[in-house]
């Protein structure tokens, strides 16, 4: 029997990311604290093969205690005629301290000549979430659109000017964060993990 959980420590450093998880746990009646917000921080490698690997990889360092469970996502954008480029590496990119104006830039130059559905793309999220027991739960999230020719939109971050949603004709960019929060990657990974939690949370 699990003691009842009272918080979430989210473990990300991403001011970005923490936004939307904290947005897409709203209605979960526990605290949900960032990295930062708990005190804590970490320098874990993210040596693993898959986004599920790295996400347990971040979530396993951070220890929590009989009341918390913590999470942690790996995430990235897959560029299918770049072989699926950036992929897990997408934060490290070009180097970590590129900006996303350059990066952004880089891929659109990348796909050079290609146009519709050779510029498919997909933005792909993990969730792990580890209990108080130890046990392990993951789950993914994906959203499938086009890379861009240019950047648009100011919302959002990283990647989302140049990722275009097909039905909407607009980037993840120019969405609000609740119409984004409903479609994206993020936020189906976390609906499901919530499905997952149900009867802890
Ligand atoms: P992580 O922190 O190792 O999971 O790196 C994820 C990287 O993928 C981010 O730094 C962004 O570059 C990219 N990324 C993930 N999710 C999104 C998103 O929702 N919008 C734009 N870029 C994203």
């Amino acid at each position: 029997m699990t003691d009842r959980i009272d918080r979430i420590i989210f473990a990300t450093e991403n001011a970005g990311k923490i936004r939307e998880v904290k947005a897409i746990l709203a209605d979960v009646d526990v605290e949900v604290l960032s990295l930062r917000e708990a005190g804590l921080h970490t320098d874990v490698v993210e040596d693993g093969d898959s986004f599920e690997a790295n996400a347990v990889l971040k979530a396993k360092a951070v220890k929590g205690d009989a009341h918390t469970i913590v999470m942690a996502d790996d995430s990235g954008l897959e560029v299918d005629a770049l072989g699926g480029e950036p992929g897990i590496y997408s934060a490290r990119y070009m180097g970590e301290d590129t900006s996303y104006r350059m990066k952004n830039q880089a891929i659109i130059d990348r796909l050079a000549g290609k146009t519709g559905a050779e510029r498919s793309a997909r933005f792909v999220c993990a969730i792990a979430a580890v209990l108080p027991d130890g046990a392990v739960l993951t789950s993914r999230g994906t959203i499938e659109g086009e890379i861009g020719y240019e950047e648009r939109g100011e919302g959002g971050f990283g990647y989302d000017p140049i990722f275009m949603v097909p039905e909407l004709g607009r980037s993840t960019a120019e969405l609000t964060a609740e119409e984004k929060n409903v479609i994206s990657h993020r936020g189906r990974a976390l609906a499901d993990m919530k499905e997952k939690l149900r009867g802890l949370l």
